[in-house]
């Protein structure tokens, strides 16, 4: 197909897919646009690849609000770094994508412009905060789409959705022009049909970027041959992430996958990460504390809309803005990050769970030490759920990142693959692998992709 027709098309399955909410910003003319830059490259590894953006990616050609009011109307001077490199790889960015506002959230539902239906129950969430991303690749309207992870955002939502999730190591992806959120977590992911095409994507992005300093200064990666077998291949089962009330379709996928793995020549073998427990509250406590400051810059003066508020002074426009600007959830993290960071308290909650951060981080180290090469869990404690379902209890949505957050407070590399279906929902299995070991995790989900049958019924 030409560049033109790969725009036309697409825009036809955009339009055709407006029902999900799942898109924030995208037109044929920039499609177009897109088609016409592309046919000027001389080549580019992913070349005619229609690609989306989770709205919290800059780009100059189109909005960036994180699905906030605080940022209607905000276009970015500039592209992000992994935009800039996909766009030079002679891919077509195809849309902005619908999100928990400010990647808050487990479901879509803290969007400000309505939730996301999942493509297969419109009744149900996608999961999130990537969740318009892995929407659009789940109905086929794209074959790979940026997310954002700061805790579990995209592999729950590719769990959810049935498509392949992929967090890289910390440091492997430049944050430059991703809006932050909590920075010593952030890291920008890939959606993708097949384990194939999110590597792809993720080599391209990947490498050291002199405008993000937390980018590593080795070599980008190279997307990994698939492996044919998995012989010689140690995976550790983490006993704490297979509790005994572990959902029967969730344990029953997983099982299926144990065997795809065994059937390959890996050997499994019991490991044990013993403060896993402790993941969520570590998260709930450094991710807002990080946002808390990182969104104090949206004051109504630097970004946005202004709201100047009664009094007229620059306390009450900060107020007002603010007040007015950031949605329920936003609000509710500041209010605990800036309470976990305030004098007296610190120590008690930031300083502890900055020490408790380090535990997880070293389970995991001494797990991979004791001779395994990779880990294997659930992504997701549930297929996807109701709308409505968990939006009366903030807590009860933070538990939906139970097996996905450990491992963003670590900085490890992990995906989810979809590996069968549970009363028809899709269930994926979390692969993790050692820090900057991300091709060995691609190269094993390859094999074990080519064996799972994820389309299929798992009881
Ligand atoms: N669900 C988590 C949260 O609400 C993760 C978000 C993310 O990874 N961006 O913070």
């Amino acid at each position: 197909m030409s560049a033109a027709a790969v725009a036309t098309e697409t825009g036809a399955r955009l339009a055709a897919a407006e029902g999900l909410n799942a898109t924030l910003h995208w037109s044929q003319a920039s499609l177009d646009a897109e088609a016409r830059r592309v046919d000027t490259l001389a080549g580019g590894s992913l070349r005619g690849m229609p690609i989306a953006l989770k709205d919290n990616i800059v780009t100059a050609d189109a909005p960036t609000t994180c699905a906030s009011h605080i940022l209607e109307g905000y276009v970015s001077p500039y592209d992000a770094t992994a935009v800039t490199r996909l766009r030079a790889a002679g891919a077509l960015i195809a849309a902005k994508t619908n999100m928990d506002e400010f990647a808050m959230g487990s479901s879509t539902e803290h969007s400000a412009f309505g939730r996301v239906r999942h493509p297969l129950d419109p009744s149900r969430v996608p999961g999130g905060s990537s969740g318009g991303s892995a929407a659009l690749v789940a109905a086929g309207v794209v074959p790979a789409a940026l997310g954002s992870e700061t805790g579990g955002s995209v592999r729950q939502p590719a769990s959810f959705c049935g498509v392949v999730g992929v967090k890289p190591s910390y440091g492997r992806v430049s944050r430059f022009g991703l809006v932050a959120f909590g920075s010593s977590l952030d890291c920008i992911s890939v959606f993708g049909r097949s384990v194939d095409d999110a590597s792809k994507v993720l080599a391209t992005m990947s490498g050291h970027d002199p405008l993000d300093r937390t980018t590593l200064e080795r070599a980008p990666m190279v997307a990994p041959a698939p492996r044919r077998d998995l012989a010689g291949v140690r995976i550790g089962l983490p006993r704490e992430y297979f509790p005994a009330d572990l959902d029967s379709g969730v344990a029953a996928a997983l099982e299926h996958t144990k065997a795809a793995a065994r059937q390959l020549g890996a050997e499994l073998v019991d490991v044990s990460l013993p403060n896993s427990p402790y993941a969520v509250p570590t998260y709930y406590i450094v991710a807002p504390a990080e946002a808390a400051a990182n969104l104090a810059r949206y004051d109504g003066v630097r970004y946005g809309p202004r709201n100047v508020g009664p009094a007229g002074d620059i306390q009450a426009l900060y107020q007002a803005t603010r007040g007015q600007g950031f949605g329920p959830e936003v609000q509710r993290r500041i209010l605990v990050g800036t309470y976990v960071l305030s004098a007296g308290y610190y120590e008690a909650y930031y300083g502890k769970a900055q020490r408790m951060r380090a535990r997880i981080a070293d389970d995991f180290r001494r797990a991979f030490a004791g001779g395994v090469d990779l880990l294997l869990t659930p992504t997701t404690p549930t297929p996807a759920f109701r709308a409505g379902e968990k939006t009366a209890d903030p807590v009860s949505m933070y538990l939906a990142d139970i097996f996905v957050c450990a491992i963003s407070l670590a900085g490890l590399p992990a995906l989810s693959l979809p590996v069968g279906r549970s009363e028809g929902l899709p269930v994926g299995a979390q692969l993790i692998a050692p820090f900057f070991e991300d091709e060995r995790m691609l190269a094993a989900a390859a094999a074990l992709e080519r064996v799972v049958n994820a389309e299929a019924e798992v009881r």
